[in-house]
C-alpha cells in the first residue's frame, strides 16, 4: 500500500506505528457556517481512506475534530444576537447531518475544542517552559518560531526565507500585532480578549487559544505523540499544519504524523469553491437536487490530489454513470441475503469498526457460484488502483468496465454472480446502488385504489360488465377485495 506523503513529496510504503492499528486525524470544520461541496470533498476523501484500510485489514481510530472556538464563529454569534455556542451547536449538526446524508463513515472521535481548554493550556505552558513560546507585551502568547529550525518543513518553505519576506512592509501592515512579537511569523497560542461570554480563564488573563494550538491538543489527549495520518485540505498545508508540527515537536521531541495527507480543492471556472469568494454550492443545495451516490461520483472520479472543476454538467454526467452502474444490477434478484455489513447504512450512523474487511468480503461472494477468473482479476485491478494512493479514478473505471461486462452477458446465473460483485466493491467506495427514484407514498396508494374503483363504477354503471368484472379480479390479485353493496355503493379491503 503506497500513500503520498505531503512531507516527502513522494509517495512511501503505508507501515502503522502500531500493527493493524492505524491512528488518523483529519481536520473538521470550523463551525459558523453551512458546508459546500468543497468541505464535501474532503469529507468523502477521508471516508474512502478509512473504508479502504478498513478492507485491508487494519482497524481505524478515525478522528475529526469540531472547531467550535474561532473568530468567524463569535462575529456570526453577534451578528445574529446568539452564544457562540449556540452557533457552533447549529451548524455541527447540519455537518454532522449532511455527512450522514453522504453516506459518509462517522468517525470513530469526533472532539470538540471547547472540550479541551485546560489541556489547551496545559500545552501551551509546557511550550513556554521549554523556550519555545513567550508571552508578548499585550499579554497574548506567541510560539517562537526562530527556536524551531525545522519550521517550514512540511510547506517547502525555508526559515530565513519566512523570516525575511515576514519583515516586508507588505506583511507587517497586513498584522498590526507584529511588533509585539518577536518575529513577524511568531503566531498566537493564546489570545487575550475581553469578549464577555466567549473567553476562558487562563495564566495569561481571559482569553482564547489559538486555531493551531487545538488541533495539536486534541491529537496528543485523543490519538497520542505520534500517529500515523494526518489528514485535511490542500489549503491546510501553510500555515495551519506547519504550526501544528511545530507545536507538538517542540513539545514531544518526535514527528507529530508520519504521513500527511492533503486533499486538492473543488474549483469553479478555476477558482478554488469557497466561503470568502462567494462561489459556493451548499452540500444541502447538492442534496436537495442529486443522490448521495452521484455527489460521490462526481468528487471520486477525480484522483484526491487534482482539483475538481465543479459544473452542472458534471453532475449530470455522474448522475448517468450513477444510473448505468444501477441499471446492470437489475438482474439482481431481490431474494438476495445482503449482510448487514452491506445493508446497514440508511439512516443511522456507521463507524470504523462495523466496516467489513476483505475476508469477510470474499467470503460473502464465494456463496455465489463465480467464474473465479473474473472475480480474480476484477479484485487485483481494483486492489492495485487503490493500493497505489487511493487511485478512486481507476478503481471507478473498474467498477464500470464490470457493469459492461454484466449488460454484454447472456448467462443469467453470470449475469447476477458479477452483479453481486460489482455492488460489493462499489460499496468498498462508499456506494449505495440502490434506486433512489422516489417511491409511491401509502396515502397516494389509497387515493389510487379509490380512482380505479370509481373507473369501476362508471364501467358498472354504463353495463360494460366485462370491464368491471375484469377490474374487480386485476384488484383480488393485487390483495384488495372489492364489495358492491346493494345500492349501488363499493367499498373495498385489503384481503
Ligand atoms: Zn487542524
Amino acid at each position: 500500500m503506497l500513500i503520498y506523503n505531503t512531507f516527502s513529496n513522494s509517495k512511501e510504503v503505508f507501515v502503522p506505528i502500531n500493527g493493524r492499528n492505524v491512528l488518523m486525524y483529519v481536520c473538521g470544520p470550523t463551525v459558523y457556517d453551512l458546508s459546500h461541496l468543497g468541505h464535501a470533498r474532503m469529507g468523502l476523501v477521508f471516508d474512502v481512506i478509512v473504508r479502504y484500510l478498513s478492507y485491508l485489514g487494519y482497524k481505524v481510530n478515525y478522528t475529526r475534530n469540531i472547531t467550535d472556538i474561532d473568530g468567524k464563529i463569535v462575529h456570526k454569534a453577534m451578528d445574529l444576537n446568539l452564544t457562540s455556542e449556540q452557533v457552533a451547536r447549529f451548524y455541527a449538526n447540519a455537518f454532522a447531518k449532511e455527512m450522514l446524508a453522504l453516506n459518509t463513515v462517522s468517525p470513530t472521535f469526533e472532539p470538540k475544542a471547547t472540550d479541551y481548554l485546560p489541556q489547551m493550556i496545559d500545552f501551551i505552558q509546557s511550550l513556554i517552559d521549554k523556550g519555545y513560546a513567550y508571552v508578548s507585551s499585550t499579554g497574548d502568547v506567541y510560539f517562537n518560531c526562530k527556536q524551531f529550525k525545522e519550521y517550514g518543513k512540511l510547506a517547502k518553505k525555508n526559515l530565513n526565507e519566512l523570516l525575511s519576506g515576514a519583515r516586508s512592509d507588505q506583511v507587517r501592515s497586513q498584522d498590526e500585532l507584529s511588533k509585539y512579537k518577536l518575529s513577524p511569523i511568531d503566531f498566537a497560542l493564546w489570545k487575550v480578549c475581553d469578549i464577555h461570554e466567549t473567553v476562558w480563564p487562563s495564566p495569561w488573563g481571559m482569553g482564547r487559544p489559538g486555531w493551531n494550538i487545538e488541533c495539536s491538543t486534541m491529537i496528543k489527549h485523543v490519538l497520542g505523540e505520534t500517529i500515523d495520518i494526518h489528514g485535511g485540505g490542500e489549503d491546510l498545508i501553510f500555515p495551519h499544519h506547519e504550526n501544528e508540527i511545530a507545536q507538538s515537536q517542540c513539545l514531544h521531541d518526535k514527528p507529530l504524523a508520519n504521513f500527511w495527507v492533503h486533499n486538492n480543492f473543488v474549483n469553479v471556472k478555476s477558482q478554488k469553491m469557497s466561503k470568502s469568494l462567494g462561489n459556493f454550492t451548499t452540500i444541502g443545495d447538492l442534496l436537495a437536487n442529486y443522490s448521495s451516490d452521484t455527489i460521490r461520483l462526481f468528487v471520486l472520479q477525480n484522483n484526491y490530489r487534482h482539483p475538481v472543476d465543479f459544473s452542472p454538467e458534471g453532475l449530470k454526467s455522474a448522475r448517468l454513470g450513477v444510473g448505468r452502474l444501477i441499471q446492470s444490477l437489475s438482474s439482481l434478484e431481490n431474494n438476495i441475503d445482503w449482510p448487514d455489513f452491506l445493508t446497514s447504512h440508511a439512516q443511522q450512523p456507521v463507524y470504523p469498526s462495523l466496516l467489513p474487511d476483505k475476508a469477510k468480503i470474499i467470503n460473502f461472494i464465494n456463496g455465489f457460484s463465480f467464474n473465479n477468473n473474473d472475480h480474480e482479476s476484477f479484485v487485483n485491478e481494483f486492489e492495485e488502483a487503490m493500493n497505489n494512493d487511493f487511485n478512486t479514478a481507476i478503481a471507478i473505471s473498474k467498477l464500470f468496465s464490470l457493469s459492461d461486462k454484466i449488460q454484454a452477458e447472456s448467462d443469467l446465473k453470470n449475469k447476477q454472480s458479477l452483479a453481486i460483485l460489482l455492488k460489493t466493491y462499489a460499496f468498498i467506495l462508499g456506494f449505495k446502488l440502490t434506486d433512489q427514484t422516489p417511491k409511491i407514498q401509502a396515502n397516494v396508494a389509497h387515493d389510487l385504489v379509490n380512482l380505479v374503483i370509481e373507473l369501476r363504477n362508471f364501467s358498472r354503471t354504463s353495463k360494460d360488465f366485462k370491464q368491471s368484472d375484469y377490474i374487480r379480479a386485476k384488484l383480488l390479485e393485487l390483495g384488495i377485495e372489492v364489495m358492491d353493496s346493494s345500492k349501488d355503493k363499493t367499498s373495498w379491503k385489503l384481503k
